[in-house]
Protein backbone atom coordinates (compact mmCIF):
# COMPACT_ATOMS: atom_id res chain seq x y z
CA UNK A 1 0.00 0.00 0.00
CA UNK A 2 3.04 2.27 0.67
CA UNK A 3 6.03 1.35 -2.25
CA UNK A 4 7.24 4.50 -3.30
CA UNK A 5 6.30 6.37 -0.22
CA UNK A 6 8.85 7.35 2.46
CA UNK A 7 8.35 7.53 5.87
CA UNK A 8 10.70 9.45 8.44
CA UNK A 9 10.16 8.42 12.30
CA UNK A 10 11.79 10.41 14.52
CA UNK A 11 13.30 8.22 17.92
CA UNK A 12 12.64 5.07 15.93
CA UNK A 13 16.32 2.91 17.62
CA UNK A 14 13.74 1.94 20.28
CA UNK A 15 9.82 1.11 21.49
CA UNK A 16 6.94 2.71 19.59
CA UNK A 17 8.68 4.46 16.86
CA UNK A 18 10.52 1.66 16.13
CA UNK A 19 6.98 -0.38 15.86
CA UNK A 20 5.39 1.91 14.27
CA UNK A 21 8.54 2.12 11.10
CA UNK A 22 8.16 -1.85 11.13
CA UNK A 23 4.89 -1.41 10.48
CA UNK A 24 4.98 1.19 7.57
CA UNK A 25 7.86 -0.75 6.46
CA UNK A 26 5.87 -3.75 5.91
CA UNK A 27 3.26 -1.96 3.87
CA UNK A 28 6.22 -0.98 1.47
CA UNK A 29 7.48 2.35 2.61
CA UNK A 30 11.42 3.07 2.51
CA UNK A 31 11.91 4.24 6.23
CA UNK A 32 14.44 6.76 7.48
CA UNK A 33 15.02 6.19 11.50
CA UNK A 34 16.33 8.51 14.19
CA UNK A 35 16.96 8.49 17.72
CA UNK A 36 20.06 7.65 20.02
CA UNK A 37 21.43 4.32 20.66
CA UNK A 38 22.53 1.23 18.52
CA UNK A 39 21.35 1.94 14.74
CA UNK A 40 22.54 -1.32 13.25
CA UNK A 41 19.93 -3.68 14.67
CA UNK A 42 16.55 -1.57 13.65
CA UNK A 43 18.62 -0.99 10.43
CA UNK A 44 19.00 -4.38 9.45
CA UNK A 45 15.15 -5.14 10.84
CA UNK A 46 13.77 -2.63 8.29
CA UNK A 47 16.00 -3.96 5.99
CA UNK A 48 14.83 -7.34 6.57
CA UNK A 49 11.75 -6.34 5.12
CA UNK A 50 12.44 -5.75 1.84
CA UNK A 51 12.41 -2.03 1.69
CA UNK A 52 15.34 0.91 1.99
CA UNK A 53 16.50 2.46 5.25
CA UNK A 54 18.38 5.26 6.36
CA UNK A 55 19.26 6.76 9.48
CA UNK A 56 20.13 10.20 10.88
CA UNK A 57 21.18 10.82 14.26
CA UNK A 58 19.71 14.14 14.63
CA UNK A 59 19.29 15.30 18.37
CA UNK A 60 15.48 16.43 18.37
CA UNK A 61 16.27 19.07 20.80
CA UNK A 62 18.06 21.10 18.25
CA UNK A 63 16.49 22.64 15.69
CA UNK A 64 19.82 22.82 13.10
CA UNK A 65 20.18 19.52 13.55
CA UNK A 66 16.29 18.68 12.63
CA UNK A 67 17.10 21.04 9.57
CA UNK A 68 19.94 18.70 8.81
CA UNK A 69 17.71 15.72 9.27
CA UNK A 70 14.94 17.00 7.13
CA UNK A 71 17.41 17.98 4.09
CA UNK A 72 19.33 14.24 4.10
CA UNK A 73 15.82 12.48 4.07
CA UNK A 74 14.76 14.65 0.95
CA UNK A 75 18.13 13.91 -0.96
CA UNK A 76 18.20 10.37 0.16
CA UNK A 77 14.81 9.77 -0.81
CA UNK A 78 13.19 12.25 -2.83
CA UNK A 79 10.71 13.90 0.02
CA UNK A 80 9.04 12.48 3.26
CA UNK A 81 5.50 11.25 2.43
CA UNK A 82 5.00 10.10 5.91
CA UNK A 83 6.44 11.75 9.25
CA UNK A 84 6.09 10.70 12.33
CA UNK A 85 7.17 12.76 15.04
CA UNK A 86 7.65 10.45 17.52
CA UNK A 87 10.41 11.26 19.97
CA UNK A 88 10.17 11.81 23.91
CA UNK A 89 11.29 11.36 26.95
CA UNK A 90 10.05 11.55 30.78
CA UNK A 91 10.50 12.93 34.02
CA UNK A 92 8.66 12.51 37.10
CA UNK A 93 8.64 15.64 39.99
CA UNK A 94 6.24 17.41 41.55
CA UNK A 95 6.28 21.20 40.01
CA UNK A 96 7.81 22.80 42.78
CA UNK A 97 11.03 20.38 42.50
CA UNK A 98 10.70 20.21 38.78
CA UNK A 99 14.49 20.47 37.08
CA UNK A 100 14.78 23.56 34.55
CA UNK A 101 16.34 21.87 32.18
CA UNK A 102 14.20 18.79 32.36
CA UNK A 103 11.51 21.04 31.32
CA UNK A 104 12.94 22.69 29.16
CA UNK A 105 14.14 19.19 27.33
CA UNK A 106 10.59 17.92 27.92
CA UNK A 107 9.20 20.70 25.64
CA UNK A 108 12.04 20.88 23.09
CA UNK A 109 11.86 17.47 22.48
CA UNK A 110 8.16 16.27 22.75
CA UNK A 111 6.68 19.18 21.26
CA UNK A 112 8.70 21.79 19.87
CA UNK A 113 10.85 18.88 17.44
CA UNK A 114 7.41 18.23 16.13
CA UNK A 115 6.61 21.59 14.63
CA UNK A 116 10.03 22.25 13.27
CA UNK A 117 9.66 18.94 11.30
CA UNK A 118 6.27 19.50 10.47
CA UNK A 119 6.63 22.95 9.13
CA UNK A 120 10.07 21.65 7.39
CA UNK A 121 8.15 18.79 5.82
CA UNK A 122 4.84 20.12 4.75
CA UNK A 123 5.94 22.19 1.59
CA UNK A 124 6.88 19.07 -0.43
CA UNK A 125 3.84 16.78 0.84
CA UNK A 126 1.48 19.80 -0.07
CA UNK A 127 3.40 20.09 -3.54
CA UNK A 128 2.58 16.57 -4.23
CA UNK A 129 -1.08 16.44 -2.51
CA UNK A 130 -0.29 13.63 -0.81
CA UNK A 131 1.12 13.64 3.27
CA UNK A 132 0.45 11.77 6.29
CA UNK A 133 1.65 13.68 9.92
CA UNK A 134 1.39 11.38 12.93
CA UNK A 135 2.10 12.99 16.21
CA UNK A 136 2.96 10.44 18.56
CA UNK A 137 1.27 12.33 21.60
CA UNK A 138 -0.19 10.40 25.17
CA UNK A 139 -3.24 9.54 26.56
CA UNK A 140 -1.61 12.54 28.65
CA UNK A 141 -2.47 14.68 25.82
CA UNK A 142 -6.05 14.34 27.02
CA UNK A 143 -5.50 14.17 30.50
CA UNK A 144 -3.11 14.72 33.54
CA UNK A 145 -1.23 12.48 35.45
CA UNK A 146 0.51 13.87 39.01
CA UNK A 147 4.38 14.48 38.98
CA UNK A 148 4.22 14.53 35.13
CA UNK A 149 3.79 18.48 34.59
CA UNK A 150 6.49 18.99 31.36
CA UNK A 151 5.26 15.65 29.91
CA UNK A 152 1.15 16.68 30.21
CA UNK A 153 1.92 20.33 28.55
CA UNK A 154 3.95 18.67 25.66
CA UNK A 155 1.55 16.21 24.79
CA UNK A 156 -1.48 18.50 25.71
CA UNK A 157 0.81 20.89 23.24
CA UNK A 158 1.33 18.04 20.40
CA UNK A 159 -2.51 17.27 20.00
CA UNK A 160 -3.41 21.18 19.85
CA UNK A 161 -0.47 21.00 16.87
CA UNK A 162 -2.29 18.74 15.39
CA UNK A 163 -5.45 20.15 15.35
CA UNK A 164 -4.22 23.45 14.10
CA UNK A 165 -2.01 21.40 11.59
CA UNK A 166 -5.44 19.17 9.95
CA UNK A 167 -7.18 22.82 9.74
CA UNK A 168 -4.63 24.52 7.69
CA UNK A 169 -4.57 21.40 5.46
CA UNK A 170 -8.18 20.57 5.68
CA UNK A 171 -8.41 21.14 1.49
CA UNK A 172 -5.53 18.91 0.94
CA UNK A 173 -4.65 15.51 0.44
CA UNK A 174 -1.97 16.26 3.73
CA UNK A 175 -3.70 14.83 6.87
CA UNK A 176 -2.49 15.62 10.40
CA UNK A 177 -3.58 12.94 13.56
CA UNK A 178 -2.49 12.16 17.01
CA UNK A 179 -1.94 8.69 18.66
CA UNK A 180 -1.94 8.55 22.27
CA UNK A 181 -1.00 5.69 23.52
CA UNK A 182 -1.51 4.29 27.48
CA UNK A 183 0.96 2.16 29.09
CA UNK A 184 3.56 0.33 26.12
CA UNK A 185 6.13 -1.35 28.09
CA UNK A 186 9.42 0.45 26.43
CA UNK A 187 12.06 1.52 27.85
CA UNK A 188 10.88 4.90 28.56
CA UNK A 189 8.09 2.94 31.09
CA UNK A 190 11.01 0.37 32.01
CA UNK A 191 12.35 2.97 33.85
CA UNK A 192 9.25 4.26 35.82
CA UNK A 193 8.51 0.53 36.41
CA UNK A 194 12.16 -0.09 38.47
CA UNK A 195 12.06 3.43 39.88
CA UNK A 196 8.44 2.31 41.64
CA UNK A 197 9.62 -0.73 42.51
CA UNK A 198 12.95 0.46 44.23
CA UNK A 199 11.04 3.33 45.79
CA UNK A 200 7.69 0.96 47.52
CA UNK A 201 10.41 -2.13 48.16
CA UNK A 202 8.67 -4.41 45.94
CA UNK A 203 8.72 -6.95 42.85
CA UNK A 204 9.22 -5.52 39.34
CA UNK A 205 6.12 -7.74 38.33
CA UNK A 206 4.51 -5.97 41.77
CA UNK A 207 5.21 -2.85 39.96
CA UNK A 208 3.99 -3.57 37.14
CA UNK A 209 0.77 -4.48 37.73
CA UNK A 210 -0.05 -1.30 40.26
CA UNK A 211 1.11 0.68 37.60
CA UNK A 212 -1.74 -0.45 35.72
CA UNK A 213 -4.19 -0.89 37.89
CA UNK A 214 -4.12 2.64 38.74
CA UNK A 215 -4.96 4.03 35.61
CA UNK A 216 -5.33 1.46 32.77
CA UNK A 217 -8.47 -0.81 33.05
CA UNK A 218 -8.00 -3.28 31.21
CA UNK A 219 -5.06 -4.02 32.91
CA UNK A 220 -3.07 -4.74 29.77
CA UNK A 221 -0.28 -2.91 27.93
CA UNK A 222 -0.42 -1.42 24.18
CA UNK A 223 1.81 -2.71 22.23
CA UNK A 224 4.08 -0.98 19.45
CA UNK A 225 2.62 -3.35 16.99
CA UNK A 226 -1.08 -2.26 17.90
CA UNK A 227 0.09 1.68 17.26
CA UNK A 228 1.92 0.42 14.31
CA UNK A 229 -1.67 -1.15 12.81
CA UNK A 230 -3.12 2.06 14.06
CA UNK A 231 -0.82 4.51 12.02
CA UNK A 232 -1.06 2.28 8.71
CA UNK A 233 -4.42 2.86 9.09
CA UNK A 234 -3.90 6.80 9.02
CA UNK A 235 -1.46 6.25 5.59
CA UNK A 236 -4.91 3.87 4.13
CA UNK A 237 -7.29 5.85 1.77
CA UNK A 238 -9.79 5.02 4.35
CA UNK A 239 -7.43 7.55 6.24
CA UNK A 240 -8.13 10.31 3.84
CA UNK A 241 -10.57 12.28 5.26
CA UNK A 242 -9.68 11.56 9.15
CA UNK A 243 -8.13 15.04 9.94
CA UNK A 244 -7.44 16.70 13.64
CA UNK A 245 -8.01 13.73 15.62
CA UNK A 246 -6.44 12.32 18.79
CA UNK A 247 -6.72 8.87 18.86
CA UNK A 248 -6.46 6.81 21.88
CA UNK A 249 -5.27 2.84 22.76
CA UNK A 250 -5.19 3.38 26.23
CA UNK A 251 -6.94 0.36 27.65
CA UNK A 252 -9.91 2.74 28.66
CA UNK A 253 -7.63 5.04 31.04
CA UNK A 254 -9.26 8.51 29.32
CA UNK A 255 -12.58 7.03 29.58
CA UNK A 256 -12.64 6.94 33.40
P1 LIG B 1 11.63 4.90 24.15
O1 LIG B 1 12.46 5.47 25.25
O2 LIG B 1 11.60 3.43 23.92
O3 LIG B 1 11.99 5.58 22.76
C1 LIG B 1 12.22 6.94 22.63
C2 LIG B 1 12.96 7.17 21.35
O4 LIG B 1 13.23 8.57 21.26
C3 LIG B 1 14.31 6.46 21.29
O5 LIG B 1 14.57 6.06 19.97
C4 LIG B 1 15.29 7.54 21.72
O6 LIG B 1 16.60 7.35 21.24
C5 LIG B 1 14.62 8.74 21.06
N1 LIG B 1 15.06 10.01 21.61
C6 LIG B 1 15.07 10.43 22.90
N2 LIG B 1 15.56 11.66 22.98
C7 LIG B 1 15.88 12.04 21.71
C8 LIG B 1 16.44 13.21 21.13
N3 LIG B 1 16.79 14.27 21.87
N4 LIG B 1 16.62 13.24 19.79
C9 LIG B 1 16.30 12.16 19.03
N5 LIG B 1 15.77 11.04 19.51
C10 LIG B 1 15.56 10.99 20.84
O7 LIG B 1 10.17 5.47 24.44
P2 LIG B 1 8.72 5.11 23.87
O8 LIG B 1 7.91 4.67 25.03
O9 LIG B 1 8.81 4.26 22.66
O10 LIG B 1 8.23 6.58 23.50
C11 LIG B 1 8.00 7.01 22.18
C12 LIG B 1 6.93 8.07 22.19
O11 LIG B 1 5.71 7.51 22.69
C13 LIG B 1 7.24 9.25 23.11
O12 LIG B 1 6.84 10.46 22.50
C14 LIG B 1 6.41 8.97 24.34
O13 LIG B 1 6.08 10.14 25.02
C15 LIG B 1 5.20 8.33 23.70
N6 LIG B 1 4.39 7.52 24.61
C16 LIG B 1 4.91 6.46 25.27
C17 LIG B 1 4.09 5.74 26.11
C18 LIG B 1 4.58 4.54 26.87
O14 LIG B 1 3.85 4.04 27.73
N7 LIG B 1 5.75 4.01 26.59
C19 LIG B 1 2.77 6.11 26.30
C20 LIG B 1 2.27 7.20 25.62
C21 LIG B 1 3.09 7.91 24.77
Amino acid sequence: MLANKTALVTGSTSGIGLGIAKALARQGANIVLNGFGDAEGPKAEIAALGVKVAYHGADMSKPPEIEDMMAFAAKTFGQVDILVNNAGIQHVARVENFPVERWDAIIAINLTSAFHASRLALPAMLKSNWGRIINVASVHGLVGSAEKSAYVAAKHGIVGLTKVTALENATTGVTCNAICPGWVLTPLVQKQVHAKAAAQGISNAEATRQLLGEKEPSMQFTTPEELGDLAVFFCSPAGNNVRGVAWNMDGGWAAQ
